[in-house]
């Protein structure tokens, strides 16, 4: 365990100013609070807030997050109350170990709206002061580095929470370093196999891998110090988590990943980056399409880099990072290193001051703010954490940063929400382009728009933002609700003139609360919508008045008939819940499986080579008479009906991740004819829990076999942890889904 003045000289060695009495009276305050209690690996308790604290000088924190990190589990774990910590450390501690302790039981893996709750609640007290996340970080690192002391049945829970929210939000503060770490760690944790069977196989290239470092180094410290650069030039190979994201991402095998070893090179000053880029693409050919600029655009977390991929000698791809060393700090300390770079005042002030990735954290409060569900918070919180950015610029180039994959739609909606309601079209640098495309980095966009002009429903399911989602949601309510006045209108004016009585809208007005109706526009889309009858308004303002009961009770309640027009006007933007019978030869139980989006009573069923998945994007295609069919936006079997837009339904899933039920994929799969291959791959799938339902094979070369598998998953995520494990196996040269 960490001495007391060890401690003290890590913190001194990067703040000579460091309150010393502070520091030793936190350890010592600790140590006592925490008395013989053990954690699991049989240490002193102690000996955790000790490493959490050590970890936070590494990114060379300010004193306060330090004594923080020391009592992070004493209010929890002890005695200790916030009263007593603010009395011997001052409010300031005081307040970072309570928002420490308010989050230190919150689950973010549990049931949807759970999650989401808890979510928020962990971004709002990282808002109040973002060092509460920085030591949360770091207590989690020091606790996946010890996981293997926890009992097993926890194991996987901290591990999925720790990738799916911890790891993320370190890279979205910048803290790379950290990042990584936790992802290996979860990585290994969660995909034992897939981990065990990539290390291996880097170990058996590792031979390779030494050579190809030594000598690229060697190379290009050379050629750059013949041009008057000194660079320091180090090669690493690249950790199994990334292979594995690599693999799942661009669908490809181990075998054909050329990429396994990555170069970072770090130089004096910002001009000699781009100085050495040249020098790195007359040396060697470039691979086109991987150069990236991340120094005259930086990252949202303020990752500021050059990256490209060359062709090296032994004709391997290599990637390189080319920065500076300021840069190079930015990067693996993210947030934290900005502490590196001011002096004066205390490390707070100078974290909050506007950086990149605290202005990420700010809008995402706003957006809780915003009072969107919690499920939805959740849904955008999630995708605006995995996915990279994109910036574009509008026409008077002022920067928008929005997700990956965003299109001019959240575009519009990030400049501002009355651009985002009004626009009918745009332009990307210069060329008028659907609203709907995806947008790149650099882009000029300008946004078209007509006064008057209202979102379309089904630009719900096309934004990527959760602030263009709201706004539509709300701008399509107001429409539908108008469209429902409108036609109540219709009806009770029409009841009116049929009972011989003036419709006068003042007296209704004056009449409303015998309807209990607050307005109008209220009861007339009450009306609309057949929750009230046109002549109960009439019997509402002439209280003496009576049905003439002779006119048959059919006749008279037939309300006006919507166009079909209307109808999918309606069918689009509500969103009622809707039971549809499983599919049956998939699911035998047959559980109703959910789908938003979808009107009333027309009979709903699966394509039937579909295999739609929770997680994939689908479509209703309506066919009159018969009902809706569901098909994955990416059937081929779709293109059949792209002449019949009307036909088109947008629909979501409404899975409440509570029952659990299988779906079918279907997967082509080529494999090396060796012995005991097709027990691998079974295996494989085996223990990723999948079920396989079906398995034929077709012999198309004395090397190869073509496997068709039909499997049940729980959803996309899960298929695709099947298929990347699958990819993963050395027996196995190429997966892909299948479609129709
Ligand atoms: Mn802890």
């Amino acid at each position: 365990m960490m001495r007391q003045y060890e401690l003290v000289e890590r913190v001194r060695r990067y703040n000579p100013d460091t309150d010393e009495a502070l520091l030793n009276r936190a350890y010592v305050y600790a140590m006592r609070a925490h008395g013989t209690q053990k954690r699991a690996s049989g240490d002193p308790y102690f000996s955790h807030p000790l490493e959490v604290a050590a970890i936070l000088t590494d990114l060379r924190l300010d004193d306060a997050t330090i004594v923080a990190a020391l009592l992070h589990d004493t209010i929890e774990d002890t005695a200790t109350t916030r009263a007593e910590i603010d009395e011997l450390f001052g409010a300031e501690i005081g307040a970072l170990v309570e928002g420490l302790t308010k989050i230190k039981k919150l689950d973010l893996v549990s049931k949807q709206a759970a999650q989401a709750e808890n979510l928020r609640k962990l971004l709002l007290a990282i808002a109040e002061d973002v060092r509460v996340l920085l030591v949360k970080l770091a207590d989690r690192l020091h606790n996946m580095r010890t996981l293997h002391y926890v009992p097993e049945v926890k194991r996987n829970r901290i591990a999925e929470e720790t990738l799916e929210i911890y790891a993320p939000l370190a890279g979205r503060m910048g803290m790379q370093a950290i990042r990584e770490e936790l992802e290996e760690l979860s990585f290994r944790q969660l995909s034992p196999e897939a981990y065990r069977t990539i290390v291996g196989r880097l170990e058996s290239s590792r031979e390779r891998h030494i050579q190809a470092i030594a000598e690229i180094e060697a190379q290009l410290t050379k050629k750059l110090a013949d041009n008057g650069i000194t660079a320091e030039v180090t090669g690493r190979e690249k950790r199994p988590y990334s292979i594995w994201r690599k693999m799942e991402r661009k669908t490809v095998g181990f075998e054909q990943l050329s990429d396994l070893i990555g170069f970072r090179v770090i130089v004096g000053e910002l001009a000699e980056c781009y100085r050495t880029l040249g020098i790195v693409h007359t040396t060697w050919p470039m691979v086109p399409g991987r150069f990236k600029d991340y120094i005259s655009t930086p990252k949202q977390n303020g990752y500021r880099s050059l990256h490209t991929t060359v062709v090296g000698p032994g004709r391997q791809r290599v990637e390189l990072q080319i920065r500076t060393r300021g840069m190079q700090d930015v990067a693996e300390y993210g947030i934290a290193a900005h502490a590196l770079y001011k002096d004066g005042n205390s490390a707070y002030e100078r974290l909050s001051s506007d950086t990149q990735a605290y202005g990420w954290l700010r809008r995402t409060i706003e957006l809780l703010a915003e009072g969107d569900s919690p499920e939805e918070f959740l849904e955008h919180t999630k995708l605006e954490l995995f996915h990279d950015q994109v910036f574009c610029f509008t026409p008077k180039g002022r920067l928008i940063a929005l997700p990956r994959r965003a299109t001019p739609i959240d575009f519009a909606y990030a400049v501002h929400t009355d651009i985002g309601d009004t626009a009918v079209g745009c332009k990307i640098d210069g060329k008028i382009s659907p609203l709907v495309s995806e947008l790149q980095n650099g882009s000029e966009v300008e946004i078209i728009t007509a006064t008057g002009a209202t979102p379309p429903a089904a630009w719900e399911s096309v934004v990527i933002t959760g602030k263009a989602r709201a706004a539509i949601r709300r701008a399509t309510r107001a429409a539908i609700r108008a469209q429902y006045a409108g036609l109540g209108r219709k009806l009770v004016e029409r009841a009116f003139e049929r009972a011989g009585k003036p419709f006068d809208e003042p007296r209704v007005i004056a009449s409303l609360h015998r309807l209990a109706r607050t307005s109008l526009e209220d009861a007339l889309a009450a009306v609309g919508r057949g929750e009230l009858r046109a002549n109960d308004v009439i019997k509402a303002v002439f209280p003496e008045w009576t049905e003439d009961v002779s006119v048959p009770q059919q006749q008279r309640r037939q309300p006006e008939p919507i166009t079909e027009a209307g109808w999918f006007a309606l069918a689009r933007a509500r969103s009622v819940k809707f039971k549809v019978p499983g599919h049956g030869a998939v699911s035998p139980a047959g559980p109703a499986i959910p789908i938003r989006g979808i009107n009333g009573d027309l009979p709903v069923r699966f394509a039937p080579d579909g295999g739609a998945v929770p997680g994939d994007r689908i479509v209703g295609i309506l066919t009159p008479g018969e009902g809706i069919t569901i098909y994955p936006i990416q059937s081929p079997a779709l293109k059949v009906f792209d002449d019949e837009p009307e036909r088109w339904l947008d629909v979501r899933w409404d899975v409440d991740g509570q029952e659990r039920h299988r779906f079918p994929a279907r997967l082509k799969l080529t494999s090396l004819n060796e012995p005991g291959s097709l027990a691998q791959i079974a295996q494989v799938i085996g223990e990723r829990d999948g079920n396989i339902d079906n398995v034929r094979m077709s012999r198309r070369s004395p090397d190869f076999t073509e496997v068709t598998i039909d499997i049940e998953v729980f959803d996309l995520k899960h298929l695709n942890a099947i298929i990347a494990d699958l990819r993963a196996k050395s027996v196995v040269s190429s997966v892909e889904r299948y479609n129709g």
